[in-house]
């Protein structure tokens, strides 16, 4: 099992370097499959034994595991990001090491988020001379201090809020006029079917009287006026 590693030629996973999660997975047996994976692998492995060699788990989409993250009888390999090919231990170490901070993350209430956000910049100050370090596109110049750039960073992301929230704002509205809307047509829609039907009940009781066509004509315009 050591010399376990991924056959895609600059994959560099291997049995030692292997992140959690990563998994090794064997080739196809049938030959149509087979052939399927050649055209997918024919740039990508220098070499490729259909009985040993093996394929890590980076290269082939969700789709094709099943919830025991076995690979489906159908996948390909179609996955060879840059990424995993240069820098696999960098790039891996990224989701490990903020794992607890997306898990807290995740717990936190959207007021919490807030208030935390808020206080932590209350914290800060902004630097008196920002101006002079914002491009007139509203970047900062290169030779910006790191402070500069957070707060040129923060300014945005304040306005985007308040952009987003006018937003917000304005979509309620137009969905509570909608509704007052519905609720108007519905309303209206009900006084009409009730008019209609009183109107079919005068002719009625005019027919049983036996009212000549034109008193019902006449009778029903005098309805109609009030
Ligand atoms: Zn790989």
């Amino acid at each position: 099992m050591s010399n376990l590693h991924c056959a895609i030629g600059n994959c560099k996973i291997n049995a030692h370097n292997k992140p959690p999660g990563i998994s090794f997975h064997p080739c196809p047996a049938s030959s149509e499959m087979r052939n399927k994976w050649l055209m997918m692998l024919k740039n990508k492995c220098s070499m490729l034994d259909w009985a040993k060699s093996r394929i890590c788990s980076r290269h082939f989409e969700n789709k094709y595991f099943d919830s025991q993250r076995k690979l489906k009888e159908h996948a390909i390999p179609t996955l060879f990001p840059a990424s995993a090919m240069e820098k696999p231990l960098r790039n891996d170490s990224t989701p490990i090491f903020n794992a607890k901070t997306e898990r807290l993350l995740n717990k936190q209430v959207q007021s919490d988020l807030m208030i935390d956000i808020k206080s932590s910049l209350n914290k800060l100050k902004e630097p008196t001379n920002l101006d002079t370090f914002v491009t007139d596109e509203l970047k900062w110049k290169p030779d910006a201090p790191m402070e500069a750039r957070l707060w040129l960073m923060v300014k945005k992301q304040d306005r985007l809020i308040t952009m987003l929230m006018e937003d917000l704002a304005q979509n309620r509205k137009q969905v509570e006029t909608m509704r007052k809307n519905m609720e108007a047509s519905k309303l209206s829609k009900r006084e009409m079917e009730q008019n209609f039907e009183s109107m079919k009940y005068i002719v009625k009781s005019l027919q049983e009287k036996h009212a000549t066509l034109e008193e019902q004509i006449e009778i029903l315009t005098a309805v109609e006026a009030r």
